[in-house]
């Protein structure tokens, strides 16, 4: 028998681990990415100064995302770092000769979300000299962010938000997409719908356009061709209106 598996949003147990960083603003900056995404989890490996989490600067970039940095806490190894996690990205802007197999953010996202309760963890190197070899080699994918060859090294925290939000999108899937169009009013109601067809078939039948005793395919067509749109209640209005018109131009 299959017994139901639990499943813990990615949102829960993403682990960002940043290593040996040496600024404090790039560390404030990095809550704030990760905040903006839904993650909360920040661990840093001996960033170069102990303060860094209370650094003024790291306050003032964190933004409002000063409980992210409360909660960060500091270890002094790797593995402590990454202590429980069943899958570990290393994240280089340097392909290495022996390195773990090569992903996209995208990739990445889409496998971390597909795993279903597991703590997995992203690591991000020091800004001068990124992560070392024995850190990459420990890890199970090496991620490259596809940038400009001629110069294709992110800031950290730039490199932080944009895992991110792969990793958001991947776990919030279509529930997280937006309507293409910017703005959109109030959607039409199925009465509202059902109204609008009901007064463009009467002015379809009285300009002969549409015959009551062979009518065809003509009305579901036109239902299948509005369905395709989310008809607002203003678009509804004007197709009423011009149905009006029809109608009243017909009376004349
Ligand atoms: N000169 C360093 C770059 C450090 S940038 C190096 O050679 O790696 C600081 C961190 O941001 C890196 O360690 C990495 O985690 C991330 N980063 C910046 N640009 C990146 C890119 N194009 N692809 C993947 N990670 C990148």
């Amino acid at each position: 028998m299959n017994l139901p598996q639990t499943v813990t949003s990615l949102f829960k147990r993403l682990r960002f681990v940043l290593v040996e960083t040496s600024h404090p603003g790039n560390i404030g900056a990095a809550a704030r990415a990760i905040k903006t995404m839904g993650f909360s989890e920040l661990v840093l490996v001996n960033p170069r100064f102990d303060y860094a989490l209370t650094d003024p600067e790291a306050i003032a970039f964190a933004s409002g995302a000063q409980d992210i940095l409360a909660s960060a806490k500091i270890v002094s190894s790797i593995e402590q770092a990454l202590a429980g996690c069943h899958f570990v990205a290393a994240v280089s802007a340097r392909l290495r000769e022996f390195s773990p197999p090569v992903l996209s953010p995208r990739a990445l996202a889409e496998n971390l979300s597909g795993q279903i309760q597991e703590p997995v963890a992203i690591v991000f190197g020091n800004e001068r000299y990124g992560l070392p070899n024995e850190i990459v080699v420990k890890c199970n994918a090496l991620i490259n962010i596809p940038a400009n060859p001629d110069y294709s090294s992110l800031n950290l925290a730039q490199a932080i938000q944009l895992l991110a939000y792969e990793c958001r999108v991947a776990q919030l899937g279509d529930a997280g997409s937006v309507s293409p169009i910017g703005f959109h009013g109030d959607l039409a109601s199925a009465d509202e719908i059902d109204r609008m067809y009901a007064h463009l078939e009467q002015a379809l039948v009285a300009i002969n356009f549409l015959d009551p005793a062979h009518p065809k395919k003509l009305m579901p067509r036109l239902r299948r061709l509005f369905s395709r749109t989310q008809l607002e209640t203003e678009e509804v209005n004007i197709l009423r209106g011009i149905a009006k018109k029809i109608l009243d131009g017909r009376k004349d």
